[in-house]
């Protein structure tokens, strides 16, 4: 029987995701996965670009003289925490782990671009973009300030990323929004400090951070429109010394997380929670200062872009794709990718979550036998989308 190229290369790109596995990397200190990309990419035969963004690669694949080009992206990086699975290709870094499966994008889009560099089935020009620091570092918005557009225009954009939950065979393609955007917010409430038996000589700023941030969930409950989702989270409050339980500190710092789906619940989010710092302060005589910091914006799938990216997965999946699937409040900075061309985000299965490990567990692994989907998805896309 005739093995298929897909077949034939398998036993290579699961032994490359297995080394990426052991050798994980963290956000634009990918040198030895990108150099590992950049060496297979020249070797079938791709123009390559390296050091876009720091760490970023991009390989580019032009068959033909069609006038289209698309980009098609993945992410290198690992996670900082300690993977505590055993399996013989755990992570030889101690602190470090490839929890997200960006291992196994990696080698599907590098599985993709070495079967359509062997076929050359299309007519047209394809951008192969490995990012860097996806992890909440960044490396989206370096690429494109780096001019990764301007340097390779693209029509469309596409990303992907595995979800456990959904079988092997199994894709999943929606319009609309699918991940959250991803902002931080930061205040601080100054009082006066005094001794902690007197404290109508001062002002104390930790009895009205209680209030601030038992406040804080009536912006959800109350202010956001209830069709419209939205995450407020404190999830850092510093302020005293637990060796000085007799003394009220001049001040607190609380910070915490913010995510939605809309840029105008977005800025509802900003406006409220720094009117609520301000108005606690007032009400207790104090001070606020008040920072958001704008992240990551919600990634948002485009709906002529996605009617391609359904049109490539049904083709791999037959009615195994499915067109409705609860967007995360995770972020994605492929973001910023989509925000300068019509972008589409897809998820494809990885199998059943094993011993209950999701994405950031310390146990979790992307699912080998997911490759030969993945790898068709991306290979039938660039061949519908730059028919020959
Ligand atoms: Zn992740
Ligand atoms: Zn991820």
């Amino acid at each position: 029987m005739n093995k298929s190229d897909l077949e034939q290369d398998l036993e290579f790109l699961v032994a490359l995701r297995r080394d990426l596995h052991a050798h994980p990397e963290l956000g634009f200190e990918e040198k030895r996965t990108s150099a590992i990309v950049a060496r297979h990419l020249e070797e079938a035969g791709l123009k390559v670009h390296r050091g876009l963004g720091g760490t970023g690669v991009v390989g580019t694949l032009t068959v033909g003289n069609g006038p289209h080009s698309i980009g098609l992206r993945a992410d290198m990086d690992a996670l900082a925490m300690p993977e505590t699975a055993e399996r013989p290709y755990k992570s030889t870094v101690p602190g470090k782990m490839h929890a997200c499966g960006h291992d196994g994008h990696t080698t599907l889009l590098l599985g993709a671009a070495r079967l359509l560099a062997k076929r050359r089935s299309f007519n047209g020009t394809v951008h192969f973009i490995f990012q860097p620091a996806e992890e909440g570092r960044g490396g989206a918005k370096r690429m494109v300030e780096d001019g990764l557009f301007e340097l390779f225009p693209c029509d469309a954009v596409y990303g992907l990323h595995n979800m456990p939950g959904l079988a092997i065979d199994e894709m999943a393609v929606v319009e609309g929004p699918q991940l959250a955007s991803s902002d931080s917010w930061k205040v601080r409430l100054t009082g006066v400090g005094t001794h902690g038996a007197k404290p109508h000589l001062g002002r104390d700023p930790i009895t009205a951070a209680g209030q601030f941030i038992s406040s804080l969930q009536s912006i959800v409950g109350r202010v956001v429109d209830p069709l419209q989702p939205a995450v407020v989270s404190a999830c850092s409050v510093q302020a005293g010394d637990p060796k000085a339980l007799n003394v009220i500190p001049d001040f607190i710092d609380i910070a915490g997380t913010a995510r939605a789906y809309t840029p105008e619940v977005r800025d509802q989010l900003e406006e409220e929670i720094g009117r609520l710092a301000h108005g606690v302060a007032n009400m207790f005589g104090i001070k606020a200062s008040y920072e958001f910091i704008r992240r990551i914006p919600p990634v948002v799938n485009d709906a002529d872009t996605t009617t391609r990216a359904l049109r490539a997965a049904q083709t791999v999946c037959g009615e195994k794709v499915r067109t409705s699937f609860p967007p995360s409040t995770a972020g994605d900075d492929f973001a910023y990718f989509a925000g300068e061309v019509p972008g589409c985000y897809v998820w494809l299965g990885n199998g059943p979550a094993v011993d209950g490990a999701l994405h950031h567990n310390t146990g979790y692994d992307f699912n080998d036998n997911a490759i030969p989907t993945g790898v068709n998805f991306w290979t039938t896309l660039v061949e519908q989308e730059l028919a020959a």
